[in-house]
Parts: structure tokens; sequence; C-alpha cells
């Protein structure tokens, strides 16, 4: 199967979109691929391929035009998102994160707020961090412990957060907190601009994780961190929403991640068993290896059918309850499909498969991630089922 990007580009993408895409696809091929492996074994942040995205303005594709984006629709961004994550699973990373870190300013930000942090993001010259995951508090957000006290016209914040994105790249951080902790998650729980040079916010242990090797993900402490009133983003209490709507749109971008590393893989042992010569033929020729590559091609399709129907929802602006369902549904197949798709490209490979000497191992490890990150595969399963018993009638 030719799985390549633009013979299914759809037609609603602008014609901008899709030189946008296409460019981002040579990028991919001629400057990201040859680093992919490098990044993972050597396991360090890649600044060049963040600064490559940056000037050619892929990361300014999820910011409106007035704050210094190209304001991509969502759809655009899934394309440009799966073409870098076909190559490199965590350089589209460095892409997903920005639209992830920078959502909560632009949904509830004051124009304050997004004049002065979303053009340093959109640029590129600002990294941010999503701050939500405590040691107690990963699935269930209601179990968040991290204080904001508020002193007159400033908040004190105390606490800590785990596997965080960009820890300790970011200048800038989104971080959630409790306010209230009588009116429960819902509330109760406020976000906040943190920028990393302010007292008493430091970084703590880095992770040493299976996949996106290269990405930074750790601890943010907090220890009587002062946050100004200017800093709140939206209402006090209107935390808990803003998350549940920055999942909703995010969600697209690791459905995305998602079917760029299962093409990956897909693409690199299908070639492989043309080559592979066993029982005097290529294994591509045996019927079993043809079964499994028909099967593989189908789950890949129909990921992105999904995570591209999800696109559509947001870019519709859908009703809240419709929107939720296409992106979680997006994400839990893809995100399935690309564990699957991985691990039966490495089986493909044989022994080969198993050896760092070939990338389909890393993409297995890569795929891994995207059940857990922004809500667990279990997490999906009851976010979609929530959002159909609340719209169909008893
Ligand atoms: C590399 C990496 C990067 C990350 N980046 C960020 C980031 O930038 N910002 C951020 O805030 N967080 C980040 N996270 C955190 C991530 O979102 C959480 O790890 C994830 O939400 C799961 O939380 P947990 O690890 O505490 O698992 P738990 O919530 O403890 O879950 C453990 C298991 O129980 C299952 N489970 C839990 N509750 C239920 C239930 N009700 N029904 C059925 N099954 C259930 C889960 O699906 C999972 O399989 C990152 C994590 C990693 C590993």
């Amino acid at each position: 199967m030719d799985t390549t990007t633009m013979e299914t580009l759809d037609s609603r993408l602008s014609a901008e979109e899709r030189l946008m895409i296409e460019a981002v696809e040579s990028l991919a091929a001629a400057r990201i691929e040859p680093r992919a492996a490098e990044i993972d074994r050597t396991n360090a942040y890649p600044w060049d391929i963040k600064d490559l995205l940056a000037e050619q303005g892929v990361l300014m594709m999820p910011f409106p035009a007035k704050y210094g984006g190209v304001g991509a629709s969502e759809l655009a961004f899934a394309y440009a998102v799966e073409a870098v994550a076909r190559v490199s699973m965590t350089s589209s990373l460095i892409l997903a994160m920005q639209q992830l870190g920078a959502l909560p300013i632009l949904l509830g930000g004051s124009e304050e707020q997004t004049r002065r942090y979303l053009p340093p993001l959109a640029s590129g010259e600002w990294l941010v961090a999503y701050g939500l995951t405590e040691p107690g508090a990963g699935s269930d957000i209601s179990a968040i412990r991290t204080r904001a006290e508020r002193q007159g016209d400033h908040y004190v914040l105390t606490g800590g957060k785990q596997f965080i994105t960009n820890a300790g790249l970011a200048h800038v951080n989104v971080i959630f907190a409790v306010t209230d902790p009588a009116r429960g998650a819902n509330g109760g729980i406020s976000a906040f601009i943190v920028e990393s040079d302010t007292p008493g916010f430091r970084v703590g242990k880095i992770e040493d994780t299976m996949g996106i090797r290269g990405s930074q993900n750790g601890e943010l402490l907090l220890d009587g961190c002062v946050a100004p009133l200017a800093n709140r983003i939206g209402q006090e209490g209107d935390g808990y929403q803003l998350a549940l709507a920055t999942f909703d749109r995010a969600r697209v971008g690791i459905g995305a991640q998602a079917v760029g590393v299962a093409r990956g893989a897909f693409d690199y042992a299908v070639q492989y068993a043309r080559q592979r010569v066993q029982f005097g033929k290529p294994i591509a020729e045996h019927e079993g290896i043809q079964f499994l590559i028909a099967d593989l091609a189908t789950q890949i399709d129909a990921a992105r059918l999904l995570v591209h129907q999800a696109a559509i929802r947001l870019d519709d602006h859908a009703p809240t309850a419709a929107a939720t369902r296409a992106t979680a549904m997006a994400k839990l197949f893809a995100s399935d499909v690309a564990m699957h798709v991985t691990t039966e490209a490495v089986q493909l490979l044989g022994g080969y498969g198993y050896t760092r000497e070939y990338p389909v191992e890393r993409m297995m490890r890569d795929a891994k991630i995207t059940q857990i990150y922004e809500g667990t595969t279990q997490m999906q399963r009851l976010t979609i089922a929530r959002a159909i018993l609340e719209t169909t009638a008893a």
C-alpha cells in the first residue's frame, strides 16, 4: 500500500494548508528522519528539530494569525503531526506539546495573557508545559492536591506535578491547582500561568522513559510560588472545565501521532517483506504475510479516518458532546492500532526487528505512550460512554 499522505488529502484543506503539509512531509523525510535513531539513542532533547519546526513556521500552525500563528485547521494540524510522527514520534511531540500547553491560554486566557504568551509560543521562542498530573492524581483529576491559596492580589502555589512534558525546558508552565477544596474538581480547581524563573518554582526528577526518548518529562515543584491574580486563567474554579476542553482538542494530535507512528512502522515492514527471502521467495509472497499486510493497512486507514473525522468535528464547532465523543474515539482507536501495528512490524522483521539497527523497535516503544498520556485507553472508553449516555434518551 502506498500510504503517502497527499494521496488522501482532504478537499477541505486550503491551498496554503496543502502546501504547508507538503513542506512538512519534505522536512520530515530530509531533515527529521535522519536524526530519529540518534535522538532515541542519546535521549537528548532535539533543539535542532525544534528550531527547524519553528523556522519553517510549523509550530505556528495551531495559533491564530492575530497571535503570530497561521491559524491552520485542526485537520491540517493532524496531517502535519502525522507526517512528523511517521519518521520520529518524539519530534512530533514538540508540535503537539506546543498546542497542548497553549490551549488553556487560547481557550480561557485574558487579552493580556494571550498577547503576552501566545506569540512567543507560536514562533517557538518559548516552550510550554502543561502541569495537570500529580503523583496521586493521574486519571482522576479530582484528586489533585497542589494548592493555590489566595492572599490579596495574588495566589501562593504549593505542591508538585509529575510526568510533565517539557519539564525544565519550558519558559511557560500552565499549572492546575485547587483553589477551593470544598467545591470538588468542577469549581474547585483553577489554572495558572507560572513562568519558570518565578521564585519557588523548580524542576525535580526527570524520568527515564521507555519511548519518546529525547522528550523531557519530569516533576514540577511549587514551594510557595507566587502567581499574581493576572496569571489566573479565566475565573476562579474554571480549571477543570478548561482541562476537559483542552483535552477535547489536543486528543486529535495524539491520534495523529498514533497514525503517524503506525504508518512509519508499516511502510518499513512492507519494504522489508518485499526483500526478505525465506523458503525461496520474498516473505511478502507468503499468504500469511499478505493477510497481515492487508489487516494492518485497513486498521491504519480506519484510524486515520476517525482522526480526520474528529478534526473536522472541531473545525465545524460541533456541540461539545459530539466533539468529545469523536476525539476520544479517534485517540482510543488510533493508539490501539499504533500499538498493534508497531508490534506486528517487529514480528514481520523477525529477529532483526528486535534489534536497534532497525527502526521498528523504536516505533513500538514510542507507540505505547499514545495509549497512556492525555487520558489512558480506559479513560477514553469512559469518556465515550459518558458522551453517548448524556446525549441519548433513557
Ligand atoms: C511520557 C509521559 C508524558 C506525560 N506528559 C504529561 C504532561 O505533559 N502533562 C500532564 O499533566 N500529564 C502528563 N503525563 C501524565 C499522563 O497523562 C498520566 O500518566 C495518565 O493520565 C495516567 O495517569 P497515571 O499514570 O496516574 O495512571 P493511573 O490513573 O494511576 O492509572 C493506572 C491504570 O488504571 C487505569 N484506570 C484508572 N482509573 C480507571 C477507571 N476508573 N476505570 C478503569 N481503569 C482505570 C488506567 O487506565 C491505567 O491503566 C505524561 C505521562 C507520561 C508517561
